[in-house]
């Protein structure tokens, strides 16, 4: 349409939302579909939390806070930096905003000019190379495949840095393909990161409680602090509290970029949401034992649902190390000479017989030469059963 802008014909609505969307459409028009498509929590928020927002609403919390959260919020960031994550940061190089997927956008937005690169490892999240898209950046993507865990190599990284690189996006554990990088692999990429001081590196910590190997998380800002001017770590309590809704992101890296990203965000949304800012408060200096618990529970349904993708004919996962997805290889389905000719027409078929499920392709999985689907194991174990159950049988009818 002529009246909109070049920046916003750069990108498409997020294809994750839609499917979500197309399945609520047809559940209300009467269809039983079950969806694994949504990559949050079936988990109730702790009612400590709950608890905590109502409070604030009684006292009348409900106005402006400061731009990039109130002291309380910052304070109880910090304390997740240290404690969760391994690092000590000062109050100046915190910021809050609607959701780890705020920050993101703000940060590039403030940082990218037209034509600067962005290394993303493929398959990626769906909102990285849109956000770049719609900075006006350009991005590059990096291969990874089943056969290294999804993961990056220093050699790769090198070979892909060229003066115009800006970024590099490092997510661990990673959405949609459940990587994560080890103590050792991020030591390696720092290596190649050190020779390069106009790179910045965003380290998307997100999914961090959700590991299924017993290391130790490992982030680089922790790792590596003589490079922390030049590291943003994103993380939140959307994926680890079950707290989607909440739209609390956090933030922790330089101080001119905090400055650059609040100075973007007092135009933009102007503050996180006041209440929420009290349920966070309360998610970071609650007890944090309920996480072990939750593992456990993600831990179980992984392995049931691994089990089951590989047991269904044409369709292979690995294990994810971590996250809540599983990122599904159909290959033998999909391509030239085969029953659908892209994954998207696949994932329509699914739909059609009652399962929502993102197609790999919307995750930049082509790069990568995989064709499928990712699937949520945040879901209770029954609808997973139903699911997969309903995937197998549907990939054998009409
Ligand atoms: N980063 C990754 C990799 C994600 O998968 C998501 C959510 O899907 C986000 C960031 C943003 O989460 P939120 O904005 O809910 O904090």
């Amino acid at each position: 349409p002529p009246l909109l802008s070049t920046a916003i014909g750069r990108i498409a609505p997020s294809p994750t939302a839609a499917m979500t969307d197309r399945a609520t459409q047809l559940r209300q028009a009467g269809r039983d579909v079950v969806s694994l498509s949504v990559g949050e929590p079936d988990l109730a928020t702790p009612a400590h939390v709950v608890a905590a927002v109502k409070q604030a609403l009684d006292q009348g919390q409900t106005n402006y806070t400061p731009v990039g959260g109130t002291a309380a919020m910052k304070r109880a960031a910090m304390l997740h930096f240290r404690r969760d994550l391994g690092i000590a940061t000062g109050y100046d190089n915190v910021t809050v905003s609607a959701g780890g997927k705020q920050a993101i956008f703000h940060a590039l937005m403030a940082t990218l000019d037209p034509g600067d690169e962005v290394l993303i490892p493929a398959p990626w999240w769906v909102s990285y190379p849109e956000i770049v898209a719609f900075a006006g950046g350009r991005v590059v993507p990096m291969r990874t495949g089943a056969q290294d865990g999804f993961r990056i190599d220093p050699e790769q990284l090198a070979r892909a840095i060229t003066p115009r690189s800006r970024w590099l996006l490092l997510n661990s554990p990673a959405n949609p393909t459940g990587a994560v990088y080890s103590t050792q692999d991020l030591s390696m990429l720092a290596k190649i990161i050190e020779d390069h001081p106009r790179l910045l590196v965003m380290s998307d910590d997100i999914y961090a409680p959700w590991r299924y190997d017993e290391m130790p998380h490992a982030t680089l800002a922790a790792l590596r602090p003589d490079l922390a001017d030049r590291i943003l770590t994103v993380s939140g309590v959307s994926k680890s509290h079950a707290m989607t809704g909440f739209r609390i992101g956090v933030a922790a890296g330089p101080e001119w970029l905090i400055r650059a990203m609040e100075s973007l965000q007092s135009h933009s949304s102007g503050n996180p949401c006041s209440i929420s800012q009290a349920g966070a408060v309360a998610a970071f200096e609650g007890s944090q034992d309920f996480l072990r618990e939750w593992r456990d529970i993600y831990h179980r349904r992984r392995d049931r649902v691994v089990q089951q993708v590989n047991a269904t004919d044409g369709l292979a996962t690995p294990a994810p190390a971590g996250a809540f997805y599983c990122l599904v290889d159909a290959a033998l389905h999909v391509g030239a000479g085969r029953r659908w000719s892209d994954d998207q027409a696949l994932a329509l078929h699914l739909l059609d017989h009652g399962v929502a499920v993102v197609p790999a392709s919307a995750f930049g999985a082509a790069h990568c030469g995989l064709s499928g689907f990712r699937i949520s194991f945040a879901a209770d174990e029954a609808l997973m059963d139903e699911a997969l159950a309903r995937i197998a049988s549907a990939l054998e009818q009409p």
